[in-house]
């Protein structure tokens, strides 16, 4: 089977719209959160992602975009566009993101019981961290803490925007960082996995890059082959960042996402 892995899209619908082009043919679909947030489209994601179904995790912006917590951790530029989003979303997106449930997830439910490759359980989903939704796990440290906490050997996370990951096997912990040779095309890395090691892999983020690409990230899991492959997609970033300013979004949340920062 083959799993789409999506995160982070925080309402740009050019950077979904563009990544779903760009996709292979997948039979499975895990969105692990921030679905709105930041960007202008957040009707149209929260629809396509509702069309997309399978397993999803709620991320901190869906949960602040719909009341379900303050705004008291988020930046000034974050909360108004958090305030904006819940103002902007129609009443049956808004409920629809509010029931999202919170990870861990085990992908078994993406899968609706059907086996093949990698022991399903063994698979877990989450928008931060398995020990806190709303935790960033961006250092290595922080990374081999989770896995040695954890007997799960794989797990998705989103949450950081940064493409990659983390694996802890016999040589110690070390962070995954796919190396791509554009900066302006479509591209794929492949990561082989072996049974023996425990990861934590991130697909990156569509809609709001920040490790300094601006192409959409996402990547799709083969549970036979048991292979992660990180794909880069260029969208129509000048349609995204004219939508934002039409809102009268702060201008830094359209910048941003030229510079994949
Ligand atoms: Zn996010």
């Amino acid at each position: 089977m083959r799993i789409l892995l999506i995160s982070d899209v925080h309402s740009n619908l050019e950077a979904l719209d563009a990544s779903l082009a760009a996709a292979p043919a997948y039979d499975r679909v895990v969105n692990l959160g921030d679905i709105v947030g930041y960007g202008a489209s957040p009707n149209e994601v929260t629809e396509r992602s509702r069309a997309l179904g399978s397993l999803l995790v709620r991320g901190n912006h869906d949960k602040a975009c719909t009341g379900l917590s303050d705004l008291e951790y988020f930046n000034p530029v974050a909360a108004l566009a958090a305030i904006w989003t819940q103002q902007t979303l129609s009443p049956e997106n808004l409920e629809w993101l509010k029931a999202m449930p919170a990870g861990p997830i085990p992908l078994t439910e993406a899968q609706n019981g059907k086996g093949g490759g990698e022991s399903p359980a063994s698979v877990y989903c989450v928008h931060g961290s398995p020990l806190d939704e709303d935790e960033y796990i961006i250092t290595v440290r922080d990374a081999v803490e989770v896995m040695m906490r954890s007997s799960v050997k794989l797990i998705f996370f989103g949450h950081t925007h940064l493409q990659g990951g983390f694996l802890l096997g016999a040589e110690g912990g070390r962070a995954i960082r796919p190396e791509y040779a554009s900066k302006d095309k479509a591209e794929t890395v492949e990561l082989p996995l072996d049974r023996e090691t425990k990861y934590l892999i991130n697909p990156g983020s569509i809609g709001q890059p920040r490790d300094g690409d601006w192409r959409a990230a996402f990547a799709v899991f083969d549970t036979d082959q048991y292979v992660v492959t990180y794909h880069r997609a260029p969208y129509n970033v000048a349609g995204a960042q004219k939508r934002i300013l039409d809102a009268n979004l702060p201008e830094r949340l359209a910048t941003r996402l030229k510079d994949g920062r």
